[in-house]
């Protein structure tokens, strides 16, 4: 295999997705913020550079996953950034959630230095990243989303392709909404059958049995009934990604009410300390907001 490979944002998800590159035996560099989790990465094989430019440099493929549009561009444009080391010829792959927007401006910004840019942001959490299992929603130039398909289903098991440059960062804005307002959903209905005095484990029972099963509530479920909510996707993560959403369906046209109103659940729940648990977490909002001192 000769395409070598950079890896830079070694986060929850970052880490894991750089692992499985690695370990299909991928020529791979990696760089990430802070030092010491690109040492995990050396002990399984990669090479760490020292700045985002030596990465680009030495890959022809560079792969992002990192927060948001600000992270991006500090990586790309700050001092000894990804931009200095991306010659012609080369790609990038932008893992990380971004507004459509950004991905066009982003394709927009490095296709006239030959730089071919695919937006592939993923669709799963922490497991499906360590297993592999991701759903890459891929955007850019067909041909080279194609061309780049085995080294992406190293981290996936499934490549969809959404369209031209920002479209695989509008599929996941469409996804990740009806994502933040099914748990909310879920919790809201939850804590309802709380305050009516009924047991969790039956009432989530009751909702997994019928037409409303699904694996996003299995998979909250744990965290439900104990109120444990170690993060799998982060409570600051849904928070950022509606904003997105809302900022996207503006410049789209399209009416988001229930967007809008789960925006304001999860920033709430920033504000009292939530933002590292799971996305779950919101749950507390809901009890927060209830009546302490109902009639029943
Ligand atoms: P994370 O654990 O918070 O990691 C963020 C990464 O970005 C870290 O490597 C961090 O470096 C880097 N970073 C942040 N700001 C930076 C800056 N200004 N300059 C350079 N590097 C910077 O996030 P994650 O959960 O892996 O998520 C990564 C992306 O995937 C996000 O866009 C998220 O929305 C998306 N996503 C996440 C999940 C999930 O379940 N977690 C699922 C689907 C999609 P440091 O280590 O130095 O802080």
């Amino acid at each position: 295999m000769t395409m070598k490979v950079a890896f830079v944002g070694l986060g929850i998800m970052g880490e894991a997705m750089a692992k499985n590159v690695v370990k299909k035996g991928y020529s791979l560099s990696v760089y990430n913020r802070s030092g010491e989790k690109a040492k995990r990465l050396e002990e399984k094989g990669a090479a760490v550079a020292g700045t985002p430019k030596d990465a680009a440099k030495a890959a022809d493929v560079v792969i992002l996953m990192l927060t948001g549009p600000e992270a991006v561009g500090e990586v790309l444009e700050g001092p000894e950034g990804l931009s200095e080391g991306l010659e012609p010829g080369k790609t990038l792959i932008n893992m990380s959630t971004v507004p459509p927007s950004y991905a066009k401006a982003l394709s927009k910004r490095l296709e006239p230095l030959g730089v071919a840019v695919i937006d592939a942001p993923v669709s799963g959490s922490r497991k499906p990243a360590e297993e592999g299992t991701l759903v890459i929603l891929a955007g850019g130039p067909e041909d080279k989303v194609k061309e780049m398909e085995p080294l992406l289903l190293t981290m996936g098991k499934k490549i969809i392709y959404c369209g031209q440059a920002g479209q695989g960062a509008s599929m996941k804005m469409a996804t990740n909404l009806l994502l933040g307002i099914m748990a909310a959903g879920l919790c809201e209905a939850v804590n309802l059958g709380q305050k009516c005095g009924l047991s969790t484990s039956t009432m989530l029972e009751t909702m997994l049995s019928g037409p409303m099963g699904c694996a996003l509530f299995e998979f909250k479920k744990p965290m439900l009934i104990s109120g444990a909510y170690s993060a799998q996707f982060p409570l600051k993560h849904m928070e950022k990604d509606l904003k997105f959403i809302i900022q996207t369906a503006d410049e789209a046209g399209a009416a988001v009410p229930g967007g809008h109103t789960a925006f304001q659940l999860y920033r709430q729940a920033l504000g009292h300390g939530l933002a590292d648990m799971d996305f779950a977490a919101v749950k507390k909002v809901f009890e927060m907001m209830s009546d302490p001192f109902p009639l029943v």
